[in-house]
């Protein structure tokens, strides 16, 4: 199929694309790498009036660290984040940026528009969620900074208003020795995930929970937060981890869908849980 009609501008800055979409009103879209939204417009699932092509529009493509945070520009693609020197520093994001779609869609997808999307089974999502970052917004009312507890609203919603575009998500380094890990399940490689788990986990004294974090990907309208608190000062092994998955398996509500039961989903948030917080434990110093 092919997209109702649209106008099209490419805009060169932020301010123009800012000023692109309070001139259209609401019934505009941004355009970053196209994955979803092309796709939605082809289906005319989305018929905006005006597509604002910000691939134009300089200084949105950077990446650094600053104070602890890794600082990513919106349009910076999937795969240049995966291949830059700072991401080893982010081995939770370098993990999770491995497993979005194929190497054509990591290739021209962006950062900015996939925590935009939000897509309930998108990885991005949830790692800024578990880290607990936040991302830059600008619109014709100025600057602001949207944590991520603030942002993901519900299913493809966010905080964000039509006429603000996001220009920078920014990533907190995990806290000092603790580890991280990615765990999710497909049908297919490359497919969205059906579920999946990202975890954080520091262990203290004699190797007993200090901290532990979840955020789980394809059982909500957004990534889901799980209560970890239970596990503090648990043992760091195997039956703290499946306490942990039974807690996850509890925290989400998933819906059933063409890919089989929400009961099978839960179950399978409870398996992906547990592997991503053992071995992330795995991982912790
Ligand atoms: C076959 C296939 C498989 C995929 N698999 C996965 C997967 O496994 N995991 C995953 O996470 N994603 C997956 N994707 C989606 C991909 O990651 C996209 O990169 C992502 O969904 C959107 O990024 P984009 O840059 O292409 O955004 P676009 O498609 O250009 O935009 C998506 C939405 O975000 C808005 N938007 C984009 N940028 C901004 C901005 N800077 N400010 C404000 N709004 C903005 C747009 O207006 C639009 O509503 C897949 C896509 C396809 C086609």
């Amino acid at each position: 199929m092919k997209p109702a009609p649209f106008e099209y501008v490419a805009p060169t800055s932020v301010a123009e694309a800012v000023a692109a979409l309070s001139t259209a009103g609401g019934d505009a879209k941004v355009l970053a790498g196209g994955q979803s939204l092309v796709p939605l417009m082809n289906l005319r699932l989305a018929r905006p009036a005006v597509v604002v092509d910000i691939n134009r529009v300089a200084g949105l493509d950077a990446i650094g660290v600053r104070s602890g945070l890794l600082s990513v520009g919106a349009l910076v693609r999937h795969a240049d984040l995966a291949a830059h020197p700072d991401v080893a520093g982010w081995p939770l994001l370098r993990d999770a940026l491995a497993l979005i779609g194929h190497p054509a869609i990591r290739n021209r997808g962006t950062v900015g528009g996939s925590i935009a999307h939000a897509d309930p089974a998108a990885e991005l999502p949830a790692v800024l969620s578990v880290l607990g970052g936040s991302v830059m917004a600008v619109g014709p009312r100025g600057t602001r900074e949207i944590p991520a507890g603030d942002l993901f609203l519900g299913y493809l919603t966010t905080a964000l208003a039509a006429d603000e575009i996001l220009t920078e998500v920014r990533f907190p380094a995990l806290p000092g020795a603790a580890g991280s890990a990615f765990v999710e399940f497909a049908r297919r490689h490359g497919d969205f995930a059906l579920v999946g788990a990202a975890a954080v986990v520091s262990l203290g004294r004699g190797g007993k929970v200090a901290d532990a974090r979840l955020s789980l990907i394809g059982v909500g309208p957004g990534p889901v937060g799980v209560d970890l608190a239970p596990l503090a000062g648990k043992p760091g092994a195997e039956e703290t981890w499946t306490a942990g998955g039974e807690l996850a398996a509890a925290a989400c509500e998933p819906d059933s869908d063409l890919h089989g039961p929400a009961e099978y989903r839960r179950r399978l948030a409870g398996v992906m849980a547990g592997r991503a917080l053992a071995r992330a434990a795995e991982r912790a110093r």
